[in-house]
């Protein structure tokens, strides 16, 4: 196919590699998912089962890119931390971000029957995907910090204007404007004192959000050998192989206890 007089077309594709030795943060968004939300019925503020779909979909994506060390998701987006020296597709930033966001994607539509068996997908969704690069391990805590805050905060405002228009009775333009410039402890307390909700106990998953990690899998200990005397030492040290599998927590990510466990995912 090269070597046709329409081949100097391809010139036109410029290269688009992303700087080398940066960590590289891909964020996906639901697509106007606050009709999608409305369309399929969405549990508010918080349903459980889109939560669960969001985090199937990261994990899929997780266990497909090795290079993803860490997700973090709420509400109808995610986000994933590539190694700092990866060289997925040669750090190229179209190719990087178009199939991370079409994989994800599709893993979010082929699970779609198993955590909403009832109600069938009325249109395609999608999702948005950026790519920013952080130049320090400081800039990586503070974007997944950053994201963890919003998740809170968005949660406690959620909780209580749904509070006010489901068992409040008031309308949503009503409940706004009693929340408009309340402070998060004036929130706290119309939960408890009118709802009898202590905002402490509500699930994890949504106050906390969902953090995607590698865990390492302790190898199983290796059976005893029956006549070990026989056997030569073996001159050749095994490459031990770490195994290990993706697990969803819904832990605080904007301490140090968190990172101080896993040295990995900044190295
Ligand atoms: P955009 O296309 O700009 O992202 P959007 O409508 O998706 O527009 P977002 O700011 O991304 O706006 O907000 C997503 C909205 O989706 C939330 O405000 C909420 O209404 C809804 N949503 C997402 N996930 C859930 C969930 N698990 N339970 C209930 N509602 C949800
Ligand atoms: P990359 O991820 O780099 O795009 P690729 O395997 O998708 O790798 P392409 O150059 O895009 O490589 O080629 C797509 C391949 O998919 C074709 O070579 C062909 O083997 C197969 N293919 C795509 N569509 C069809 C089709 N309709 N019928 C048969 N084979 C197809
Ligand atoms: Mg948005
Ligand atoms: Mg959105
Ligand atoms: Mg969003
Ligand atoms: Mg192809």
């Amino acid at each position: 196919m090269a070597g046709t007089k329409f081949a100097y077309v391809r010139n036109f594709e410029l290269p688009d590699p992303l700087l080398p030795d940066v960590f590289l943060v891909c964020r996906l968004d639901g697509h106007s998912f606050h009709r999608f939300s409305d369309e399929h019925g969405f549990v508010k503020p918080n349903d459980e089962r889109a939560l669960q779909l969001m985090d199937h979909a990261a994990k899929s994506l997780m266990s497909e890119y090795n290079d993803i060390v860490l997700g973090f998701g709420e509400s109808d987006e995610f986000s994933f931390l590539l190694q700092k020296r990866t060289n997925l597709y040669n750090r190229r930033h179209a190719k990087i971000l178009t199939t991370l966001t079409s994989y994800f994607t599709s893993c979010y539509v082929f699970n779609w029957p198993r955590y909403f068996p009832d109600t069938p997908l009325r249109y395609p969704p999608s999702f948005d995907g950026r790519i920013v690069v952080y130049p320090t391990e400081q800039a990586v805590r503070d974007y997944f910090a950053w994201r963890q805050a919003d998740t809170h905060i968005n949660n406690l405002y959620n909780t209580v204007f749904w509070a006010l228009v489901q068992q409040g009775m008031q309308s949503t333009t009503e409940a706004h404007a009693n929340l408009r410039g309340t402070v998060s402890a004036m929130k706290h307390e119309i939960l408890y004192s009118r709802f009898n909700v202590n905002y402490n106990d509500l699930s994890a998953r949504f106050r906390k959000g969902s953090v995607v990690v590698r865990e390492e899998i302790s190898p199983p200990s290796e059976p005893k050998a029956q006549n070990s005397s026989a056997e030569k030492p073996s001159r050749v040290k095994k490459k031990v192989k770490i195994r290990t599998h993706v697990e969803i927590l819904h832990c605080d990510i904007i301490g140090d206890e968190f990172w101080g466990a896993r040295p990995n995912i900044l190295s």
